[in-house]
């Protein structure tokens, strides 16, 4: 199960954008793929990379061919680690970490600053 998913709020904790809070877009999970037989082989959970809605905006300079032409600045949303984010607790608007335990069957996080399911 997933720490943090789509469409959940969260705070960044490091880097540039430190302290921000954006709702999670994207979450990219990179698979280790066998190079001769293509095929996934497992997933690291502690890879995933968030993409955060209007977070960790990188300008990146296209240059375009012709000898007239302008180059043009086009921007992009870099994906930020996991491990760089946290989840903000939509009970206590803390960012807090996550833990994870059954309800009626079913497993949903739960905030451990408030102790209040998340889902
Ligand atoms: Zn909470």
């Amino acid at each position: 199960m997933q720490r943090i998913k789509k469409d959940d709020e969260v705070e960044v904790i490091s880097g540039n954008d430190r302290g921000e809070r954006g709702e999670v877009e994207d979450v990219i999970q990179p698979w280790y793929i066998d190079r001769k037989t293509k095929k996934r082989l497992y997933r690291d959970k502690n890879q995933d990379l968030v993409r955060v809605s209007g977070l960790n905006i990188r300008k990146k300079h296209k240059k375009k061919a012709g000898p007239n032409a302008q180059g043009e600045v086009v921007e992009i949303r870099a994906p930020i680690h996991i491990s760089n984010v946290m989840l903000v607790c939509p009970t206590c608007n803390e960012a807090t970490r996550v833990g994870f335990r059954e309800v009626d069957n079913k497993k949903v996080r739960f905030c451990k600053y408030c102790n209040a399911d998340i889902d």
